[in-house]
């Protein structure tokens, strides 16, 4: 009796392990006709499905599929394409995914991180914003707001907040005085003197106070995980929790937080993934209804 419980266990193990090899992902070359691909870039993904790009869902836009590739550290990135899942004994015994996938794995290009693109910024203004428990209770609030979903199903097509001159590139590595190295997650404008900032889109304020390096910051929620924001405004014009619509004023540009000079800095978010400004709108707007 007890040799057949071994053998019903021994089994149960084997036939378990079949199944999990059975669902492993295998490589393919197909999905994307390209080997690298720039950060912050909005793919267009050319087959139907669903796909997961460094472990985030891709995003269906007017029934195509997009996937931003988002900013990190990490040069490799990762898409996935989802064939079939499946509930096995071992996924009922360990819990997690399994399923069947195939993947691509793309070289993500940006700038290299160097150590020597300090921000000129004035001895007065990085003492203002040199307080990292600060920097880290407002990270902690916007990762809460940035969470929220909002709900909106005529997102048309989108604008630029002002008609200026690029002054620093989405991507651009960066160092503080304190050595610390990033790279730039937005798009820098010219605006020197206090001019309207329009919303890029529809959609639904989600913040709109004053941050230590954002300075004055709006951030508008368009639905569909599309999220912008403004930074450094000198003033706030909107409230949270209003309707603003495409090129509707939310404040005035300005020098607020931390800035070598008065700018508008322009951040694009989708599903958590930073975009380049200067690719995705265009693209967007190739796909979007204009209303
Ligand atoms: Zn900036």
């Amino acid at each position: 009796m007890t040799h057949k419980k071994e053998l019903a266990v021994f089994l149960l193990i084997f036939f378990s392990a079949f199944t999990l090899s059975d669902y492993e992902s295998k490589e393919v070359a197909f999905l994307i006709p390209q080997s690298s691909v720039y950060a912050g870039e909005l793919l267009h993904l050319p087959a139907k499905g669903e796909y997961l790009i460094g472990g985030k869902k891709a995003s269906y836009y007017n029934g195509r599929q997009f996937a931003v590739v988002g900013l990190s550290k990490n040069k490799q990135i990762r898409i996935t394409k989802i064939i079939d899942r499946k509930s096995s004994f071992y996924h009922r015994l360990f819990g997690g995914k399994i399923y069947r996938s195939e993947h691509q794995v793309l070289e993500m290009k940006r700038p290299k991180l160097y150590k020597d693109n300090l921000l000129r910024l004035p001895a007065s203004v990085w003492k203002k914003v040199n307080r990292q428990d600060k920097i880290q209770q407002e990270r902690n609030k916007l990762r809460k707001i940035l969470n929220t979903e909002y709900a909106n199903d005529d997102l048309g097509c989108l604008q630029y907040p002002i008609e200026s001159v690029r002054v620093s590139k989405f991507a651009a590595p960066r160092t503080l005085p304190n050595g610390y190295a990033y790279y730039h997650t937005g798009l820098d404008l010219r605006s020197r003197s206090p001019e309207p900032i329009l919303s890029m889109g529809d959609g639904k304020v989600i913040l709109a106070e004053h941050m230590t390096s954002p300075g004055n910051m709006v951030i508008v929620h368009h639905g569909k995980g599309l999220v912008s924001r403004y930074m450094h405004l000198s003033k706030i014009d909107v409230q949270v929790g209003q309707q603003v619509k495409k090129g509707e004023a939310v404040g005035l540009s300005g020098g607020t937080g931390r800035v070598e000079a008065p700018h508008l800095h322009w951040e694009i978010m989708w599903k958590g993934n930073h975009a380049n400004p200067e690719h995705f709108v265009p693209l967007w707007n190739r796909h979007c209804s204009p209303t």
